[in-house]
C-alpha cells in the first residue's frame, strides 16, 4: 500500500526494476537521483513516428510510411562494406522503392510480404525514399505508429531504449502520485492540463497537439512557480524594512519641473510620478528605471533628489566612472543650485584635505546631494540622514551594497536607473524583485541617428566626412576599442588614429582619451571637449556611458564588429542628443556572421529594446547577462526568449495571489504557501 502524500523527490531510483548499483550511478551522472528528477527528465526531442501522406510530401523532405514489402531485397556491393540494397514497397496501393545504404544485416529480415515502418529523404520524381531508420517488429511498429518518441540526452553507457521504459516504468508506478501544485483557479481559467498529465505528454505525446498543452502547462507552472518566490521576497521585504516616509511639497517640485528647459515627456512625467508616490510611502522604495540612451533620466534623478531633499533628507548618486561623476556634478549643479541646494562630488582624484572636508560635509549634513563612484557607499562616508540613493548606468546594483547600506542603520529609498535596456521577460525575471520603470519615449524632435556601415577602405572619405562636419560647428567621437589581447595594441590603435587626424584634420583640434589616462588628464581632454575646444574625441571605450555631449552629431566606430550589441548602441546614444541630425559611422570589416549579423541590426533600427531583444535571440539569456553573474533560474521548459507571453501573465497571476493580505491563509493556496515555505529563497538573491 502507498501512502496517499508520497513525496517523489524523497524516494531514490533505485526502487525501480532493473536499477542496481550501476545504473544508478549512470542516472546519478545524468542528473536523476529521485524518481521526481526521472519523471521531470523531459526529451529534448521527439523521433516523429507519424505517417506522412506521400501525395502531399514535399521533394526532399523526411517522410515516414508504412508500407508492404512487394520485391526481394536486390543488392549491390561497392568494395567491401558498402552496399545499397533496393525494394518495391506498397504503400496502400502506391509501389514506391525503398533504398538503403550500408545496412545489408537488414536483408534477411526484410521478406516480400511483410509489412515495415521506414522513414527517410523522399525523392518525389523517383518516387523513392532513402532510408535510415526502419522497423521491421509488427509489434514494435504497432507501439510506434502515430507517435512521437522521446530523444533524451543521455551518456554514460545509458541506452535510449532503455532509459524510455524506465520513464515509463516510473508513470506506470508513481504517476498518479504527482502532486498538482498548481491552484485550481488557474487550471480552469487557462484550460491547462494537469500536472501528472502534462509530464506524462511532455515524455510520450501522441501528437504535437499534446505535446504543445503539455509545454505550454509546464512552462506557465515554472515560470508561475518562479514569480511567486519574487513576490513572496517581495513581500517579506516589504514587511521586514521599514521605509523612509519622505514628506514634500509637491508645488514646489511641480515649480521646478515647470522652471527646466524643456517639458517632460510623458514617460518622464509617468516614472516621475511613480518614484515620488514611492517616496511617499512607508516601505522602502525599490525601483528600476529602464530608459534607453538618450531618453532623458539624468532630470528625472534630480526631480526624485529634489523631493528627497524637500524631505529634508541627503541623497546620493552613484555612478560607474569618475568623469561621469564629474558630469553628473555638473548637471546636478545647474538644475539643482538655483534652489539652494549643495551637490558635492566625492572621488578619487580629491587631494586628502579636499577628501575630508567633503566626508565632514556629508556627516555633518551640510551637503545635500553626494554625486560619486561606487566607493562611495564602501567607504567610512557617514551620512547625516540619507534617504535616497541612486544608481546610474548600473547593470545591478547588488544585494550585496544594498546590505552594506543596511548594516550602516540605513534604509534609504533606491533607485536603479540603467540605459541598457533589457527585454522585459528578462528584466522581470532577473530584477524580479523589483518594481520597474521604463521610460519608452524619447524627448520630442529627437532624429534617429543615421547609422552606416562601411568597409576600412573608406576610411580616408570618413576623414572627410568628419571634417565637413567640424567645419559646421560640430564636432566628433571616433572611438577605437579595446583589444582583449593587448591593452598595448589598443592605445597604439588609438594613437595612431590620433596622430593621422591631427595631421589631416589641422587646424581642427583633435584630443585623445584613454583608459591608461589619470582622472585629472582625462578630465581635462573631456573638459575641452565639453566646452569645444577640442573638436574631434578619439577615444578608446571610456566614454561609453552616460557621458552628454549635445554638439556632438558625428559618432565613428573603428572596428565596431569588436563590439558587442548593447555597447555599440551605448556609443551611439552619445550622439543626436542636441535635437539635430546626428551620424553613426561603423568601420568594420566583420570576419564572423554574427559581426556581420550586428553590424546589419545596428543599421535597422536605433531602438534600444529592440537591439536588445535581437541581442538576445543572438546570445541566448545566460550570455546576454554574462554567464557568471546572470543569477537566471534553470528553467527545464520554458524559455524567456519564447515564452515571454506566458511569463507576464504568470507574473500577473503570482502578484494577485502572493501579495493577497489573506494569502497565507487561504486554504486555495495552502500547497503554493507550503512550497514556498521549504523553498530556499536566499538563492534568489542576485549579486
Ligand atoms: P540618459 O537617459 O541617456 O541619461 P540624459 O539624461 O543624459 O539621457 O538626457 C539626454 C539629453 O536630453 C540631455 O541633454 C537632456 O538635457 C535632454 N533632455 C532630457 N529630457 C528632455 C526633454 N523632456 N525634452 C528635451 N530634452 C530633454
Ligand atoms: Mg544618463
Amino acid at each position: 500500500m502507498m501512502p496517499k502524500e508520497m513525496r517523489l523527490e524523497e524516494i531514490s531510483i533505485d526502487v525501480l526494476p532493473g536499477v542496481g548499483e550501476q545504473r544508478k550511478k549512470e542516472l546519478e551522472g545524468l542528473g536523476i537521483h529521485s524518481i521526481a528528477d526521472l519523471l521531470s527528465y523531459y526529451p529534448y526531442r521527439y523521433e516523429d513516428y507519424r505517417l506522412t501522406d506521400l501525395a502531399e510530401a514535399q521533394h526532399e523532405e523526411r517522410v515516414t510510411v508504412q508500407g508492404r514489402v512487394f520485391t526481394q531485397p536486390s543488392m549491390r556491393w561497392f568494395g567491401k562494406n558498402k552496399s545499397r540494397m533496393h525494394i518495391k514497397l506498397d504503400v496502400d496501393g502506391v509501389f514506391i522503392s525503398v533504398i538503403w545504404f550500408n545496412q545489408a544485416y537488414l536483408k534477411k529480415m526484410i521478406q516480400p510480404g511483410k509489412t515495415i515502418l521506414v522513414s527517410g529523404k523522399w525523392d518525389r520524381h523517383r518516387l523513392q525514399i532513402t532510408a535510415d531508420r526502419t522497423v521491421i517488429s509488427e509489434e514494435e511498429q504497432k507501439k510506434l505508429v502515430g507517435r512521437l518518441e522521446p530523444v533524451y540526452s543521455v551518456t554514460n553507457g545509458i541506452k535510449m531504449s532503455w532509459l524510455r521504459k524506465l520513464v515509463y516504468q516510473a508513470f506506470v508506478d508513481y504517476g498518479k502520485h504527482i502532486p498538482e501544485n498548481l491552484p485550481e483557479e488557474l487550471l480552469q481559467r487557462y484550460k491547462l492540463l494537469p500536472r501528472a498529465k502534462a509530464m506524462y505528454y511532455l515524455h510520450f505525446p501522441k501528437g504535437q497537439r499534446e505535446s504543445y498543452q503539455a509545454r505550454r502547462r509546464i512552462a506557465y507552472e515554472e515560470l508561475f512557480l518562479y514569480e511567486c518566490k519574487l513576490m513572496w521576497l517581495k513581500r517579506m521585504h516589504r514587511t521586514e524594512t521599514e521605509g523612509i516616509v519622505h514628506t514634500f511639497d509637491q508645488q514646489k517640485v511641480d515649480q521646478f519641473i515647470a522652471g527646466l528647459a524643456f517639458p517632460l515627456t510623458g514617460a518622464q512625467q509617468r516614472v516621475v510620478s511613480e518614484i515620488l508616490q514611492d517616496m511617499k510611502q512607508p516601505v522602502q522604495m525599490n525601483r528600476l528605471v529602464q530608459g534607453d540612451v538618450g531618453s532623458g533620466k539624468t532630470v528625472v534623478a534630480a526631480i526624485a533628489l529634489y523631493a528627497n531633499y524637500l524631505s529634508g533628507y541627503q541623497g546620493a548618486l552613484m555612478v560607474p566612472t569618475e568623469i561621469l561623476a564629474d558630469q553628473h556634478t555638473e548637471s546636478l549643479r545647474k538644475l539643482l543650485s538655483p534652489y539652494d541646494v549643495r551637490v558635492i562630488c566625492l572621488t578619487g582624484k580629491m587631494t586628502a584635505k579636499e577628501r575630508r572636508e567633503a566626508l565632514a560635509e556629508i556627516e555633518m549634513g551640510l551637503a545635500d546631494i553626494v554625486v560619486g563612484t561606487h566607493a562611495l557607499i564602501q567607504e567610512p562616508v557617514v551620512f547625516r540622514r540619507l534617504g535616497l540613493v541612486i544608481t546610474d548606468e548600473q547593470h545591478r546594483f547588488g544585494v550585496k551594497q544594498r546590505a552594506a547600506l543596511r548594516e550602516k542603520g540605513i534604509s534609504p529609498d533606491v533607485l536603479f536607473m540603467t540605459a541598457t535596456p533589457i527585454p522585459r521577460t528578462l528584466a522581470i525575471t532577473v530584477f524580479g524583485e523589483m518594481d520597474v520603470s521604463t521610460i519608452d519615449e524619447m524627448p520630442a524632435g529627437r532624429q534617429p541617428v543615421d547609422t552606416y556601415w562601411v568597409k576600412k577602405e573608406v576610411w580616408p572619405r570618413i576623414i572627410k566626412f568628419i571634417e565637413k562636419e567640424c567645419q559646421k560647428g560640430r564636432q566628433a567621437y571616433v572611438i577605437c576599442p579595446l583589444i582583449e589581447e593587448s591593452e598595448k595594441l589598443d592605445l597604439q590603435n588609438a594613437q595612431e588614429v590620433y596622430e593621422q587626424l591631427t595631421v589631416e584634420l589641422a587646424p581642427i583640434r583633435v584630443g585623445l582619451l584613454h583608459g591608461r589616462m589619470n582622472s585629472v588628464e582625462k578630465e581635462e581632454v573631456m573638459n575641452a571637449f565639453s566646452a569645444n575646444e577640442v573638436q574631434v574625441l578619439i577615444s578608446t571605450t571610456v566614454v561609453e556611458v552616460g557621458v552628454n555631449v549635445p554638439n556632438a552629431t558625428v559618432m565613428v566606430i573603428y572596428d565596431a564588429d569588436r563590439f558587442g550589441l548593447a555597447q555599440l548602441h551605448q556609443l551611439r546614444g552619445r550622439v543626436g542628443r542636441g535635437g539635430g541630425a546626428a551620424t553613426c559611422i561603423l568601420v568594420a570589416d566583420p570576419k564572423s556572421e554574427s559581426g556581420v549579423e550586428r553590424m546589419r541590426i545596428m543599421t535597422e533600427t536605433t531602438d534600444g529594446f529592440e537591439i536588445s531583444k535581437r541581442d538576445l535571440e543572438l546570445r541566448g539569456p545566460g550570455d546576454f547577462l554574462g554567464v557568471k553573474q546572470s543569477g537566471l533560474p534553470d528553467f527545464k521548459v520554458a524559455d524567456l526568449n519564447e515564452d515571454g507571453r506566458i511569463l507576464e501573465v504568470a507574473r500577473q497571476d503570482a502578484a494577485r495571489i502572493v501579495l493577497q493580505k489573506d494569502f497565507p491563509q487561504n486554504e486555495d493556496y495552502r500547497v503554493l504557501y507550503e512550497w514556498l515555505q521549504k523553498e530556499k529563497l536566499e538563492s534568489l538573491n542576485f549579486d
